[in-house]
């Protein structure tokens, strides 16, 4: 069983729940569906739906749809499966646009309390208005405007009257603010924009911390997680949450319960925590939007892709992303990991669960000439060295074998423990083999070994207890099936790639040797893998059956990870 988890917000939660503050936690996640989700949001998912299931709560799942042009029906679907991949299921599905028509009713009471004035002035002009961190900015000409004509104009911005850009409706809060984000933000631009949900029902469009605020009261949620860089809207979305004060408003939720629609207006209070940072990778939607769109990887679920779509179709399983987000914890602290982190809790992950396999990738020929023609035998080898519960398989064993090229040393270096030239190694499970001969072709190349098989080394025997320096795995030639192995590294070579201060971009740190597909050979029991089943190939490392490609006939694996850290000093 896992510890409960200690952290700042499990903390608040726990105490808010003993004060008697919170009968019940609602959390939601609220991703936009304008990408792929990417490692990152597998904290904030974890977060989200991981404390509503630890304190009996309930999380939803939100698409903040507030973006027309950017968004997908075809990311929503695929946030909706990568929620359920990593283990987890929303209370309510909800999308910010199912509210619109509260926001409008919502942004009209602001107008008639004096809280919201509609203004004329470009983007252009609204930003030198704005001011810098050292100025203070200045009021619009149009804050003064009165009560019924922004009434007026605001349902007219509704009706579809004006133009793009021409005016939006504006908080009025203070202009002279130190926190920018107080200087009579817009609340609603005009978009004449088609939306995925509501079509052309809506010419305008909500801002983000105006929808964001009184989605979370809508929904009841208690305490709204979000990453530190919205540190600075808190006093914005408290400030939202007040002035329309959902709760003390019920009428304004009429349009919801008329759907059916459960309502919960609550005071949502939000927290911060910081994101997660991962070395070696790019994490924006925005870069990784470019790196599909200019062909620099095969896809949004590309297995070099740290999207959640690829990083499962490299073989990351969703045990290994929910024990990457425990070790890193949650915290204010901005950091990066280290991209062995990563690694680290998908082999111990898989270490614990995924079966051996016997495959070789980089095959060399070897005869047992000792052994006569059409010699077939099976051997019997545990599934898990360490799980007895997972049983055991047959492992076809004959005369010829492949086993790994580089398993193999005409002249060995300094220490070399496995095959040579007239010397002896164990090969695994089936006994000690020596190099009899090396047989070339014309270049000079090593095409084939012949080797005598001890038989009084074979499994079990007395005389398999010798002492032989070196075990190497192997497949029989003739049970073997072809395989095609796909080698995956990381796609940058430098631990910055968005560090643009060089006046580089991550496109000049891509790693050439990212990806390479071979052909190898898996024993038997390996091909008729479904996809999506994982396995240790002994000494290689683990490999995942692509998810896509693979089937029995024409198996295709990813390699997911290398046994040990490769990348380390
Ligand atoms: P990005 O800017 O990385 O493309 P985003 O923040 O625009 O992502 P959203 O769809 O708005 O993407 O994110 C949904 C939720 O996931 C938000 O609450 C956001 O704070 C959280 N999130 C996004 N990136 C990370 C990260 N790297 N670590 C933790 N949480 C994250
Ligand atoms: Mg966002
Ligand atoms: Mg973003």
């Amino acid at each position: 069983a896992t510890p409960a988890r200690q952290d700042f917000i499990r903390q608040i939660v726990r105490e808010d729940l003993a004060s008697g503050k919170h009968a019940a936690v609602r959390t939601r996640f609220p991703p936009e569906p304008n990408g792929y989700l990417h490692i990152g949001h597998a904290k904030a998912i974890c977060l989200d739906f991981g404390i509503a299931a630890e304190f009996d709560g309930r999380c939803n799942l939100r698409f903040d749809d507030t973006n027309p042009e950017k968004e997908d029906l075809e990311f929503v679907r695929a946030i909706e499966d990568d929620v359920r991949w990593l283990g987890f299921e929303w209370a309510e599905l909800r999308h910010a646009s199912d509210y619109f028509d509260v926001y409008y009713r919502a942004a009209q009471k602001l107008i008639e309390q004096g809280d919201a004035f509609v203004c004329d002035l470009t983007p252009e002009q609204i930003r030198e208005y704005r001011g810098t961190l050292i100025e203070p900015g200045r009021n619009s000409p149009f804050r003064d405007r009165g009560v019924d004509e922004n009434l007026d104009l605001f349902q007219r911005m509704r009706a579809g009257e004006f133009a793009d850009g021409t005016r939006t409706l504006r908080a009025k809060i203070d202009m002279s603010s130190g926190n920018m984000n107080l200087r009579d933000p817009a609340l609603y631009r005009i978009k004449q924009v088609t939306h995925q949900n509501t079509g052309d029902a809506w010419p305008i469009y909500p801002m983000y911390d105006f929808a964001h605020a009184l989605g979370d009261s809508i929904e009841g949620i208690t305490h709204s997680l979000c990453t530190l860089e919205f540190e600075d809207h808190r006093p914005l979305y408290d400030w939202v949450v007040d002035r329309v004060d959902l709760a003390g408003n019920p009428d304004l939720l009429a349009s919801l319960t008329e759907r059916g629609l459960p309502v919960v207006a609550a005071k949502p209070r939000q927290i911060e925590f910081s994101r997660l940072n991962i070395n070696y990778t790019v994490m924006s939607k925005r870069k990784l939007t470019q790196l599909v769109g200019e062909g620099l990887v095969d896809g949004w679920d590309d297995p070099r892709m740290y999207t959640l779509q690829g990083l499962r179709r490299r073989g990351y399983t969703p045990a290994s992303l929910r024990l990457l987000v425990d070790r890193v914890g949650i915290s204010k602290q901005n950091s990066v990991i280290d991209f062995s982190v990563l690694e680290g809790a998908l082999r111990d992950d898989l270490d614990a669960r995924a079966p051996r396999r016997m495959a070789v990738v980089n095959p060399l020929k070897l005869v047992l000439t000792n052994l006569p023609d059409g010699h077939a035998e099976t051997l019997s080898f545990p599934n898990h060295p360490k799980d007895e519960a997972q049983g055991v398989r047959e492992v076809p064993f004959s005369r010829q074998l492949w086993i790994e090229h580089d398993d193999f040393a005409e002249v060995p270096p300094k220490g070399w423990k496995r095959l040579i030239p007239g010397g002896e190694v164990r090969l695994r499970g089936a006994g000690i083999v020596r190099c009899d001969e090396v047989i070339k072709d014309e270049s000079g190349a090593i095409v084939e070994l012949r080797g005598t098989l001890d038989p009084e080394s074979r499994p079990g025997m007395e005389g398999a207890n010798r002492k032989i320096k070196g075990t190497i795995h192997w497949v029989s030639a003739a049970h073997a099936v072809e395989t095609e192995v796909r080698l995956y590294d990381r796609l940058f070579v430098v631990e910055k790639p968005d560090d643009e201060s060089t006046g580089k971009t991550y496109r000049d740190h891509l790693n050439p040797e990212s990806k390479r597909s071979v052909t190898g050979y898996v024993e038997p029991a390996a091909a008729t893998a479904a996809p999506e089943q994982s396995f240790q190939f002994e000494r290689l490392g683990y490999f995942v059956a692509d998810r896509v490609d693979h089937t029995a006939a024409k198996p295709v694996f990813n390699r997911s990870v290398t046994l040990r850290d490769t990348w380390a000093a």
